[in-house]
Parts: C-alpha cells; structure tokens; sequence
C-alpha cells in the first residue's frame, strides 16, 4: 500500500534541506533505477551517509526493489556500522559517502544513480517481507536489529494518518528532525511517501525556525521541541503553516506544551507511544488545555488504537497486534507480542507511562541500555568493571550520563572517553568518569547501583578522591 502508493507520486517537490529541493519526477527515475539494479540481487541494504535528499532517494529504491534496509550514516561509529554490517549479512551498500575502512569489509557498494533510469515494473512483495533493520542499543552491548515487515509499515500509516489533528490535514509538507536512524523518523517518511507531500529535512545548525518551512505537520522529541523554545523566534510567525506537532519518544511535559501554545496559538499536539519494536508509535492522546495543566500527559487510550495495549497485575506493557515487528535480527521472534519494560496504567479511559522495569533509559530522545556503555567501557584494556549512573532532574528525565569505573591506576578519564568514541556514538559516552578499586553489589551479586551513585557522588565532591 505505502510502497505502490509512493510509486505512483510524480508532481511537486518530495524533499527538500536547505537549499536543495528534490522533485518526485526525479525521485521516481533514480530511485527506480536504483531498485532495477537492487532486484537483481537479495538481502539486506546498508544504507550510508548523512541525512540528504539523495538519501531518500536510496531509501525509496530498496523500498520499490524488495530489499530491506538498514539506516546508517556518519553519526554512528564506524564499528558500530561494522557490527551492524556483520550481524545482519549484509553484502550490499548504497554509498551516498564513502563508507569508513572499518565497515566496508565485504561490502560492494553501489553508487547511487544521477540519472532515471527505463520504466520500472514494482516486483511483488509479500506483507510479511522485511522493509527495514533498525538497530537499536543491546542491553549485552551488541546493539540490536529490529525486523520491521511491510504490513507493519502499511498498518502504522494507516493508524498515524487516522489520528484526528492529522486526518484533516492537506498537507503541503511535513517536517522531520530525526536521523533515518531511528525510529521516529518513520512517521515523517513515510507519512510524505503515503500523501506524496515534501518532506523537509532540517540542515544541522539552521535552527527550525530559519529554514523557511511550509510544513503544516512536525514530528519530534519533546527534547528538542525544548531545545527549539530556548530560541525566542520560534514561533507562529517563522513556521506560518504548523498546525499539528506529533511528539514521540519519550515523555512529554505539560510545560513544554503550555510554552508551545504561547508561540503557536491553537496548535494541535499529539502525545504518542510506541517502541522501534511496534513500527515507531501505537497509541497516542491529543493534548487539550485541562490535560497539559499537570506535568505528565496520556500517551493513548484504552482501545482504538494500532494496537490492543495488556497490562499486568504490576503495570507491564505489552503490545499485541499488527504493529508488532517479526523479532531481532538473529534472535528471538515476537509472534505479534511485545512485552515493552514499560510500565503503566489506565484512568479514565487514558492510559498513562509510569516509567520502565528495567535500566533502559531515554536521553535527549536517544534510547540507550546502560549494558551497552558498560560493555563498550569493560571491553577497552584496563577496565575491570563499569556502571553507568544516569542524573536525572526532578521529573526523572536524564540529564546528563556518568559512570564509575574499576580500573587500573594508568587508565585516564579522557583516553577512555576517547576510546569509547570508536564504539559508541556521541550521546552515549558518559560526560563524567570517576573510578574506584571495586564496585559495590548487591547481595545478589549484581552492582548496586544506589551505592556505587553514593560513592560516585563522593568522589566527584572531592575532584575523584576519597
Ligand atoms: P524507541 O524504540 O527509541 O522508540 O524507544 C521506545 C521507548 O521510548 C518506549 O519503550 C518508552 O520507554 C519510551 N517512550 C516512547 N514514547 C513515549 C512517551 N510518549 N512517553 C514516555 N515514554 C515514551
């Protein structure tokens, strides 16, 4: 549905970033000759380099040949594009950079074509065919691919497309923040693919409300919408057409709601809930003026949405329907259930997010196992034990990462934050590193974290002494 529906798009612009403006009639012809060239093969696709207009362009033609792929670019250690590379087979890439030395073994890549190509017939795929791997942080250290199918993608777009403040939207063009990398990006993708609007990409450092958007829908964090209000021309006047903002991720707060209605009067706001796991969101509640008087929002309802939501005696989210992705690369399957490790509850036909039951936790929008720093920190030489000791401000959101370490007396805070850089992208290196000769554990054996944040705490009020 979504892939014959974007095959079909041929007037008007279909992405544009800064000063670049892609139309459909050009999509069309190289995205197809790109997918004549894919069909001929099988597997998955790494795609690779920064966010672009070309690199739709290679998304959509893997799309149209069949073949899943796999969203990696720059932003992400050339290791970690190594194990993404290893872990899922892959034999092929589209380059639209040069891949770094450290991902390219056994890879052929293929150049994306500047030109369209002969008229290009859709091979048929099944509902069931993989459309995506996306990677997301591995408790174990190994980030983890998440298998999403064609009829997952067909199922969200047609719940995302129902939601209220965006089922009567004409829309010129949608505005995306996040990297094709992750999840959230596919609500933007694929929403300009179904209604063949444009799809903006912001250019780093030109804020948002610089880049002359036309965009009548916006999908983000609220940590960036945040991030966007710090900036006092961020209003009304500089993005004229907004009229819904479709939030995602993590928590959103009624602040931040309440700051944006000052800016955009009467705008549309959306609170949405899902994991890379169900195909980016599943449930959402729009936001009206009595609700965002508190600080924490609903995230959906009970019932009518993408998914059936189960909660157990303890608040355990599961989810359980067509959103639900096939399983992870290599490991387990989910047969249409995924329990979350979040946790929540229902209250006046709402439901609302608890918190986790488990370490994960979400920075700046970024979701990261604390399992997967420590192992990148136990791995490097020197280094016996790690804990990473998320701070969080007094809603429980993280603001910053620290980590205390056992190691040798000759391991340096910054050469292993410099070391760390090779494995882990940016947003995952701890910004403080304190060490000591043992952590602290639990009676059960595990860290214990409580006391080793104690100990931590101690030693960076006494400049990494006790
Ligand atoms: P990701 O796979 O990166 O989309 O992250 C999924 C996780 O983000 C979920 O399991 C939740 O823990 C969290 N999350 C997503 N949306 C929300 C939301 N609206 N409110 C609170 N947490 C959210």
């Amino acid at each position: 549905m979504l892939r014959e529906r974007s095959f079909f798009h041929r007037g008007g612009i279909c992405c544009c970033m800064g000063e670049q403006a892609l139309g459909w009639e050009e999509l069309h012809g190289r995205a197809a000759a790109l997918a004549a060239v894919l069909a001929g093969g099988s597997g998955p696709v790494l795609l690779y380099g920064p966010k672009s207009p070309d690199y739709l362009i290679a998304l959509v033609g893997c799309l149209w040949a069949g073949r899943p792929y796999i969203p990696a670019g720059p932003h992400l250690p050339a290791l970690r594009v190594a194990a993404m590379v290893r872990q899922s087979g892959a034999k092929t890439a589209v380059c639209i950079t040069p891949l770094p030395q450290d991902a390219t073994a056994g890879l052929t890549c293929i150049r994306l074509p500047q030109q369209g190509g002969e008229d290009y017939t859709l091979p048929p795929v099944s509902g069931d065919d993989v459309a995506y791997i996306l990677f997301t942080s591995g408790s174990t250290g190994t980030p983890k691919g998440v298998m999403v199918t064609y009829a997952n993608l067909d199922h969200f777009i047609e719940w995302f497309t129902g939601r209220p403040a965006i089922a009567g939207l004409y829309p010129h063009a949608v505005l995306n923040q996040a990297q094709f990398s992750f999840d959230l990006s596919v609500a933007d993708l694929t929403y300009a693919l179904f209604t063949g609007c444009t799809l903006e990409l912001p250019v780093e450092d030109t804020p948002i409300h610089a880049m002359g958007s036309r965009a009548e829908l916006a999908v983000m964090t609220p940590s960036f919408a945040d991030c966007c209000l710090l900036e006092e021309q961020f209003t009304a006047k500089n993005l004229p057409c907004l009229q819904t903002v479709f939030f995602c991720g993590e928590p959103l707060r009624g602040s931040t709601v309440r700051r944006l209605w000052q800016r955009f009067p009467g705008l549309r706001v959306i609170n949405a809930y899902g994991p890379t796991e169900a195909t980016c969101a599943v449930t959402s509640a729009e936001i009206t003026p009595a609700l965002a008087q508190q600080e924490a929002l609903p995230i959906g309802h009970d019932g009518g949405e993408a998914v059936e939501v189960l909660l157990d005696q303890d608040g355990r989210i599961t989810l359980q329907g067509k959103s639900v992705a096939v399983g992870y690369l290599g490991g387990k399957r989910f047969s249409d259930r995924f329990p979350t490790g979040d946790l929540g509850r229902l209250e006046n036909g709402l439901l609302w997010y608890i918190g986790r039951c488990d370490d994960q936790i979400k920075y700046k929008g970024y979701r990261i196992e604390p399992g997967d720093i420590e192992a990148a920190m136990t791995a490097l030489p020197g280094v016996r034990q790690a804990v990473v000791l998320p701070r969080k401000d007094r809603f429980g959101r993280v603001i910053s990462l620290r980590a205390l370490a056992a190691a040798e007396d000759n391991v340096r805070e910054d050469d292993l934050r410099r070391s760390l850089r090779q494995t882990l992208p940016d947003y995952m290196i701890p910004r403080q590193i304190a060490f000591c000769a043992a952590l602290p554990i639990t009676t059960n054996g595990k860290t214990d974290r409580s006391q080793a944040m104690q100990m931590a705490d101690a030693l960076w009020e006494n400049n990494g002494t006790l």
